[in-house]
């Protein structure tokens, strides 16, 4: 490890600031300090064990908090997800996850090996705290200690212990899961990597709840169209605004037998916005409004982006060609999103042709009477949606793959909303 590792891990374990605890080692190591006792010094210095001062304290998982320093929890190991990071040009394999206790989970990052696996029982003593996206998260390292415990620890309910989960559940951030899929699409791409040009394969899996995107950077021979894999030890992260699973070095797969659904999974608005983003969803909402720039738009011919008056933001005067789209914004009552309707979707509604559309605003000598005549159609209206949902600084865009009229019967709906709440 070089000095920044050596830092990252002491401040990390002391709940102290890098910057800081980096400039002490420096110092110490101009004195020719050896880089164990170093540390033990600067341990010293802030109080972190080693000699001395207060220890730790034993704390339930429901009470950490960002600021709780340094800790001593007792839980069981949910997840252990491996990752090899890399600090100017060194690597290390660092094992990230989630811990439980009868009163809450908390993420971890474990420094070296402490041969724990997803179910063990353990007491961590000396955990560093600290806040990752607004989190309290253990940062487990070189002064910490880890006791394996004869008496399984109790979760939350709700809660399993394991990576298994399905499509639907998986969120950007999620490290050592397990999933069972089949491998509906693939495409061999040459990315310039870390360690120069590397290929990968990337694509899409499916299980009985829903579709994702995934990439494997290792490109495995196994993961072809068709193949049905138990793929453990992935991580998901997010790539253009929805979930992504991720396969590397660590993960390991297997051949199994999966059922993939062709419908997409039902959420309200609220929950894929909130989620902040969803793969090939299915929402059913009201039509508020038809945005500006919907029905005759004009793109250019060299990158597709939407022209005004012959100007291309990036290749400025060109001559557009003429498309047909719709972007209606979409309520059920928990949030709103933008649906986009590419050309075929649209032209169903419009009940005409791009030609036929281009030949009305001829007549009426005017462009808007063709998203005149789509807002006429669909304000007011119920709609199904299928498509992709992504989350940017705008707001939430559903990129529509369908696009139906409600066939629901709301009285059904209503019950089946009771049912759901439990009246
Ligand atoms: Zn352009």
């Amino acid at each position: 490890m070089d000095i920044d590792a050596h830092a990252e891990e002491l401040a990390s374990a002391l709940g102290e600031d890098k910057e800081e605890v980096k400039r002490d080692l420096e110092n110490l190591l101009e004195y020719s300090v050896p880089i164990d006792e170093a540390k033990q010094s600067v341990r010293r210095k802030y109080g972190g064990g080693g000699g001395g001062g207060s220890g730790p304290t034993s704390v339930d998982i429901g009470d950490i908090g960002p600021d709780s320093g340094n800790v001593t929890v007792t839980a069981r190991v949910l997840t252990v997800g491996r990752r090899s990071i890399r600090y100017q040009g060194d690597d290390t394999v660092i094992r990230e996850g989630e811990l439980a206790d009868e009163t809450g989970v908390v993420s971890y990052t474990a420094w070296q090996d402490f041969g724990f696996e997803p179910g063990d029982s353990v007491t961590i003593g000396n955990a560093g705290v600290r806040e990752w996206e607004g989190e309290p998260e253990l940062n487990i390292g070189e002064s910490s200690s880890v006791a394996m415990e004869s008496e399984p620890v109790a979760v939350p309910e709700g809660v399993s212990v394991g990576g298994e989960r399905d499509l639907v559940d998986l969120r950007a951030g999620d490290r050592g899961r397990t999933v069972e899929v089949e491998v509906l699409e693939v495409e061999q791409r040459t990315i310039d990597g870390r360690d120069g040009e590397t290929t990968i394969h990337s694509g899409v899996i499916g299980d009985e709840t829903g579709r994702l995107p995934f990439t494997d950077w290792q490109a495995r021979e196994a993961v072809v169209e068709g193949a049905q894999l138990r793929m453990e030890d992935v991580y998901v992260r997010e790539f253009r605004g929805v979930p992504s699973v991720n396969l590397t070095e660590f993960t390991e797969t297997a051949p199994a037998s999966v059922e993939v659904s062709d419908e997409a999974p039902r959420v309200t608005i609220g929950e894929a916005v909130g989620s902040g983003g969803m793969y090939d969803v299915e929402v059913l909402g009201n039509v508020l409004e038809v945005r500006d720039g919907s029905g005759l738009i004009e793109r250019c011919p060299d990158c597709g982006r939407l022209v005004q008056n012959g100007q291309c933001r990036s290749h400025g005067q060109v001559d557009p060609e003429d498309d047909l789209r719709i972007k209606a914004i979409l309520d059920d009552g928990t949030a709103t999103v933008t649906a986009i309707l590419d050309r075929d979707l649209t032209e169903e509604i419009y009940g005409g042709t791009l030609e036929e559309a281009l030949e009305a605003a001829r007549d009426a000598m005017s462009r808007e009477v063709v998203a005149d005549d789509i807002a006429e159609k669909l304000v007011g209206r119920e709609y199904r949606v299928r498509g992709h949902l992504s989350v940017d600084e705008y707001g939430a865009n559903l990129d529509a793959s369908e696009f139906e009229p409600s066939d629901d019967d709301p009285a059904a709906r209503a019950s089946a909303l009771l049912t759901e709440v439990g009246a």
